[in-house]
C-alpha cells in the first residue's frame, strides 16, 4: 500500500516537473521573440529583428534622415 502510494506520488511529482518545464519552455520562446526584436527606428518606432533590416528599412523609408551612428558600419 504505502509502496504504490509512494510510486503515484512519484509519478504525480514527474508530472508536474514535466508541466513546469513546457511553461518555461514557452516562456523563453515568448522572451526570445521579444528579445529578438531589439532595434527600434528611431523615426517610425518599429522595431527589427537585426541591424540590417534596420539599415534596409531606414534607407527606404526615410532617406532624408541621416543614418543613426550604429547602422554607419552595417553591410546590408
Ligand atoms: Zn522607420
Amino acid at each position: 500500500m504505502a509502496r504504490g502510494q509512494q510510486k503515484i506520488q512519484s509519478q504525480q511529482k514527474n508530472a508536474k516537473k514535466q508541466a513546469g518545464q513546457k511553461k518555461k519552455q514557452g516562456h523563453d520562446q515568448k522572451a526570445a521573440a521579444k528579445a529578438a526584436l531589439i532595434y527600434t527606428c528611431t523615426v517610425c518606432r518599429t522595431r527589427m529583428p537585426d541591424p540590417k533590416t534596420f539599415k534596409q528599412h531606414f534607407e527606404s523609408k526615410h532617406p532624408k534622415t541621416p543614418l543613426p551612428p550604429e547602422l554607419a558600419d552595417v553591410q546590408a
